[in-house]
């Protein structure tokens, strides 16, 4: 048996003084059940927790690690860069590099902001096409996540046209009001949410892949359809690509899919592991955002040096060597095909969904397309789950809606330990 009375006795401590005892909701393992571990250190492909298990690790900080833990060049600029004092408050020259790097390599951007999460990027992205276009509405989709910004924490109504209600309270009726939402995968419910708000929305926000309701890809024609929508309309299309940016291919799911937004946000990698987020897109956008236009939005420690620093490493590692993502896809295909053989031998009929370095199973034999259907897992099952691979060393997002991350560093014999380790357990629990 693993030990974990380190972990619980941090636990402990921390509940008394922390709500929950995390500072983020997803870290406890309320969903799978039992309580988190605690962390203390990582390496490449391993996390270390503090009573010192090992484990194979398939989250990577919630993706930023794509390169693994603790990698060489990310860690060296990151002390070189300490020398110089954290934080300044007046521009530096590491602001502009990553700035010149992203907008020369992705095509939609010509300028772009750097902010520290994904969620300010989201708020701030949102606040500028309203600015922008002065309209007042937003279109999101149920089942995606965009941070904890107000806007964005509303559920769909009963109908595709009912007003938003709040999903979390302290979002007041009248911002909920101005979120409309739509069924992911369904043009024909972004078309009607639409014509009910002629000429009122301002946006329209969506993860191009979707990782937070688990992986759910977009339909053939899905992404293509709302370009054109928002054409016709004159509505700001953002991609939300915190998770997809830099991940699924350089320039993220516009890259992959071949379908430009107007605004793309970014978080996760782009920090390198340090906290970081960007919006970015249009000039003529962009112009509009303070102090060269009149849409306000700041930050104290905004592109902070050392931030800058970590981002610009791994994103000019990226850059410069592209055969990471053949590579990544690979390996990933391997796992989701031992997943698969696995499956196929016990005689189940779980679902598998990838694009990618992202993948999920999910415990339903239903085809994920949408939140209703990834709604359809056992999520019981998957807790089960869960506790036995960690009690095989690997370390899983601990709820059955994530998305699963692989890094550079699983290598041919990791994925052979995944996949068995995967045997083992769903033989245990199906
Ligand atoms: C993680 C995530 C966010 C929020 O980013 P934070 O840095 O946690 O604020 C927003 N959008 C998507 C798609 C994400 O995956």
């Amino acid at each position: 048996m693993r030990k974990i009375e380190t972990s619980q006795s941090l636990f402990e401590r921390a509940k008394k003084v922390i709500p929950g005892g995390v500072n983020s909701p997803v870290r406890a393992f309320k969903a799978v059940g039992g309580d988190p571990l605690f962390i203390k250190s990582a390496q490449g492909a391993f996390m270390t927790d503090a009573d010192g298990n090992q484990y194979i690790d398939m989250i990577n900080s919630w993706g930023p690690m794509i390169l693994g833990h603790a990698f060489n060049k990310v860690e060296e600029a990151v002390a070189e860069a300490i020398k110089s004092s954290l934080s300044f408050g007046a521009p530096s020259e590491k602001e502009v590099d990553i700035a010149e790097l992203i907008t020369e390599t992705i095509p939609s951007i010509e300028k772009v902001r750097m902010v520290n999460s994904g969620t300010e990027a989201t708020m701030s992205a949102i606040r500028l096409a309203r600015g922008y276009t002065k309209r007042n509405k937003i279109i999101k989709f149920e089942g995606c996540y965009h941070g904890h910004g107000d806007s964005f924490l509303i559920a769909a109504g009963s109908g595709a046209m009912t007003l938003g209600v709040p999903d979390s309270p302290g979002v007041t009726k009248g911002v909920a009001e101005d979120t409309l939402t739509a069924k992911y995968n369904s043009l024909e419910s972004v078309q009607s949410l639409v014509s009910a708000n002629k000429d009122e929305v301002a946006a329209i926000i969506l993860e191009p892949v979707a990782g937070n309701m688990g992986c759910v890809l977009p339909k053939e024609g899905f992404l293509e359809g709302l370009r054109e929508l928002c054409d016709q309309e004159g509505i700001v299309l953002i991609f939300d690509e915190v998770m997809t940016g830099f991940r699924l291919a350089f320039g993220g799911a516009q890259e992959l899919f071949g379908v430009n937004a107007d605004i793309v946000t970014y978080g996760k990698i782009i920090g390198g592991g340090m906290p970081v987020g960007a919006y970015g897109g249009k000039q003529e956008i962009m112009d509009f955002v303070a102090p060269s236009g009149p849409v306000y939005q700041a930050g104290t420690l905004s592109g902070n040096p050392i931030a800058m620093s970590a981002g610009y490493a791994v994103l000019s590692h990226l850059r410069d060597n592209p055969s990471i993502y053949t590579e990544l896809e690979k390996t990933t295909q391997k796992i989701v095909e031992g997943i698969q053989a696995n499956l196929d031998e016990l005689g189940l009929n779980y679902t598998m969904n990838q694009v990618g370095s992202m993948f999920s199973l999910f415990f339903t034999d239903e085809k994920v397309v949408d939140l209703d259907t990834a709604k359809t897992s056992d999520t019981e099952k998957f807790g089960k789950y869960f506790k036995g691979m960690l009690d095989e060393g690997v370390y899983l997002a601990p709820s059955q809606y994530e998305t699963l991350f692989v890094s550079t560093e699983i290598s041919n014999d990791l994925v052979q330990q995944f996949v068995e380790a995967n045997k083992k357990v769903l033989e245990k629990i199906k």
